[in-house]
């Protein structure tokens, strides 16, 4: 008989990801930036949800700007220290993080992978085999939006961030193309019933039936 872990090792990878942006959806973002460790808050409820997608079998990434960096606010050392740091504290809750993109550019370098411009998400894709248009984006500011809409991605605009409320208000007057949820709990619970009726429409086309989009 084969051992769990064999059969583990031969299910193909899923190619639907979920990135999710970090300052404002999983911790606390700061208007001068979040720069070290002592610096860092988990959002309530952000541990359970990244845990709940990934024990639904999401492959979940991190894409964040961090232009802290060559500001020369935080060095890569101190970034690198929060990731791992944070990384540890989500798999204690039963989450995993399968990898960290970020952009160390101010925006006067005009580079290809600060957000809204996609290169953090086409990067994650080629580099983890993953279908953009399949995969989730979610994200606090417009700029994460438009990366993930650029990308071609589901896109999930979270009110957690500093200017939560007021992108509310707007979205109010002016829906755009993305769901609005409260936080990244309701993001994920959001995602999670999206999978569970696609799978569905899935299986009835496999009989026969005609798939929903
Ligand atoms: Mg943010
Ligand atoms: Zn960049």
């Amino acid at each position: 008989m084969d051992s769990i872990g064999r059969i583990g090792n031969q299910k193909p990878a899923s190619k639907v990801g979920v990135f999710l942006d970090r300052d404002g959806v999983i911790n606390e973002e700061r208007s001068d930036y979040v720069k070290n460790w002592e610096e860092f808050r988990f959002l309530p409820g952000a541990l359970q949800a990244i845990a709940s997608l990934t024990k639904a079998g999401f492959r979940v990434f991190v894409i964040s700007n961090q232009s802290a960096i060559n500001r020369g606010l935080a060095s890569l050392e101190e970034v690198e220290e929060i990731h791992r740091r944070m990384n540890k504290e989500i798999e204690r809750a039963g989450g995993v993080i399968e990898a960290i993109l970020y952009c160390p550019h101010t925006p006067e370098e005009n580079c290809e992978c600060r957000k809204p411009r996609p290169g953090l998400l086409k990067r994650g894709a080629k580099t983890y085999g993953l279908e953009l248009e399949r995969s989730y984006l979610v994200g606090d500011k417009l700029s994460d939006i438009g990366a993930g809409q650029a990308a071609g991605c589901h896109c999930v605009l979270v009110q957690t961030g500093i200017r939560g409320t007021q992108l509310a208000s707007a979205e109010k007057s002016n829906p755009g193309n993305y769901r609005l949820c409260r936080d990244i709990s309701e993001a994920a619970a959001w995602i999670l019933q999206i999978e569970g009726e696609n799978s569905r429409s899935t299986i009835r086309s496999a009989h026969g039936g005609s798939s929903v989009d």
